[in-house]
């Protein structure tokens, strides 16, 4: 039945520099409607598991199932329309258009049948106001703070109606205030209806937000399940803690 089957699955993904293996042999799933939270210390693969999911990427081997078909080796536009979207770890708008043209442009790449770029303002907008940023709609990108450039990241993500967003560490570099109303904004994007893969090192929010984790640990899954219990296990606490 098609309600539970995985949203998606990833079956022995593999992704290499110049010989270093940042992703080996990589199979987890992703289930309709969860907040999957991805873990693990810095240089273990998360970011390069969002870009050859999104097809920023090319995968070495492995497979990709969205909704049975296999989108791994697919170019990121074509993963787009499919109905993943992400967000980059370092903010990267277009600097010389206005922060609710970058919206529209969003919209409009992931071709969801609009038009014009009038068209894609008005969906733009809903976004904006989605993630509290309808006041600077007409400012250049270069004049928000990282808590508006993170916000407009989700935004962007968000304007092209995604089943799947592929969050790379929104809430790094936050003050509490900010990560408390990030917190119950990727909520709300949840409770919509899209879901979502967490990669993030707030430990609090990671708690507050997941309903699983994954952590990985030099390009392989080291431990998968229930968040509590899988930051307890010894695995993780040696891999990622270090202790
Ligand atoms: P994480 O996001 O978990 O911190 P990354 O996925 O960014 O880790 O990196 C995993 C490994 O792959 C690291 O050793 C990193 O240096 C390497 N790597 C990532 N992207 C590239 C790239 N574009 N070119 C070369 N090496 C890369
Ligand atoms: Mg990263």
């Amino acid at each position: 039945h098609a309600a539970q089957t995985p949203l998606l699955q990833v079956k022995n993904l593999s992704k290499s520099f110049r010989g270093l293996k940042a992703l080996s042999n990589v199979s987890l799933e992703v289930r309709r409607g969860e907040i999957l939270g991805l873990l693990g210390p810095n240089g273990s693969g998360k970011s390069t598991f969002i870009n050859v999911v999104s097809g920023h990427y090319l995968p070495n081997g492995g497979e990709v199932w969205l909704e049975g078909r296999n989108i791994a080796g697919l170019p990121a536009h074509q993963i787009a329309r499919a109905g993943i979207a992400r967000t980059y770890q370092i903010p990267r708008p277009f600097s010389q258009m206005s922060v609710l043209d970058n919206v529209a442009i969003a919209a409009m790449y992931a071709g969801q049948g609009l038009r014009s770029m009038e068209e894609g303002r008005r969906e733009a907008l809903q976004w904006l106001e989605f993630t509290h940023l309808a006041g600077k709609a007409k400012v250049l990108p270069g004049e928000l703070n990282l808590h508006q450039r993170k916000f407009l990241e989700l935004a962007r993500a968000l304007a092209s109606r995604p089943r799947l967003v592929l969050l790379d560490e929104v809430l790094c570099g936050l003050t509490p205030t900010e990560i408390q109303s990030a917190v119950a904004l990727i909520r709300r994007i949840r409770d919509q209806g899209t879901t979502i893969v967490f990669v993030e090192h707030v430990m609090d929010a990671v708690m507050a937000l997941t309903d699983r984790i994954v952590v990985f640990d030099q390009g392989a899954m080291l431990a998968e399940g229930a968040p509590r219990e899988v930051m307890q296990s010894p695995a993780v606490m040696s891999a990622y803690l270090g202790v």
